[in-house]
């Protein structure tokens, strides 16, 4: 087979959100299989004239392996293009495995996920020095059970950042789990809708008592990132621990401190 099949992230939504390696990849792309469910067909703007383009919305696994291995025999970039970064929640095993099988090369370039895209459309931190150093992915059991031991109950008990995909429809699963784990009716909960997507993002701030009603009455449904975090409105608290990196009093590799602590 001459061709190989690269993996490439698309981002959030937001076209100019692709990396610049992704977009260099659709531009001398042969065919281009995009996820078309939560791809804006606009990414593929970048591709060139005569680039075959196949939306996989309504495909099996089956039928995209077999239109990426013919593409495959006749081009030498054949590109799948997937929402976000294609590690997560992105069938990517499922997809390689029988290239992998047939012979053909293929390799991944990472991609923005909507996590980050969320947190920045609503100009949050997902980390703050002696608030929360850790940053939880996961997601509710949907038709897809969730392993033992991670359950969100579980996680939340942390009270880390939690970025909780897929789980918008389950809302009440997430309030449910949080208030088990012992988190504040009043804890701050941010869910962004087509985060990145220009002229269709939707933020939503609440609480764990009201985030439901708001989705609701906003019409959030789907495609929507819940962020559960200790840091959430932090750039309005009056009081916060500075990072070591910038303060004067701390020495490090690439800085002299310039005052006494
Ligand atoms: N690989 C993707 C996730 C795919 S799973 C990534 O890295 O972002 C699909 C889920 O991702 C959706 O149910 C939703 O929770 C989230 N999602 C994808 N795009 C989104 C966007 N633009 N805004 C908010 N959430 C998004």
């Amino acid at each position: 087979m001459p061709g190989r099949v690269w993996f490439v992230g698309a981002g959030p939504g937001d076209p100019d959100l692709i990396t610049v390696k992704g977009r260099d990849l659709l531009a001398r792309a042969g065919a281009i299989l995009y996820a078309g469910s939560l791809v804006d067909r606009a990414a593929t703007r970048f591709a060139p004239p005569g680039c075959a383009i196949r939306d996989s919305k309504d495909m099996t696994l089956e039928e995209m392996t077999a239109w990426l291995l013919e593409q495959c025999g006749r081009h030498a970039t054949v590109v799948r293009l997937q929402t976000g970064d294609p590690g997560l929640y992105g069938a990517l095993t499922e997809m390689t495995r029988p290239l992998t099988a047939a012979g053909v090369a293929w390799q991944v370039v990472p991609g923005v996920s909507s996590a980050m895209a969320a947190a920045a459309a609503a100009a949050e931190t997902l980390t703050l020095p002696e608030v929360t150093q850790t940053v939880i992915l996961t997601r509710v059991a949907g038709r897809t059970p969730m392993p033992p031991g991670e359950d969100l109950e579980s996680l939340a008990a942390h009270k880390t950042t939690l970025c909780i995909f897929l789980s918008i429809t389950l809302l009440h699963e997430v309030q449910k789990a949080l208030r088990a784990a012992g988190w504040d009716e009043n804890a701050p909960i941010l869910v962004v809708q087509k985060a990145s997507w220009p002229g269709a993002e939707k933020i939503i701030r609440g609480t764990l008592a009201d985030i439901k009603k708001k989705c609701q009455a906003e019409k959030v449904g789907s495609q929507a990132m819940i962020i559960a975090s200790p840091t959430l409105g932090a750039a309005d608290w009056p009081d916060l621990a500075r990072s070591k990196l910038y303060d004067p009093t701390f020495t490090h590799r690439f800085r002299k401190a310039t005052a006494n602590g």
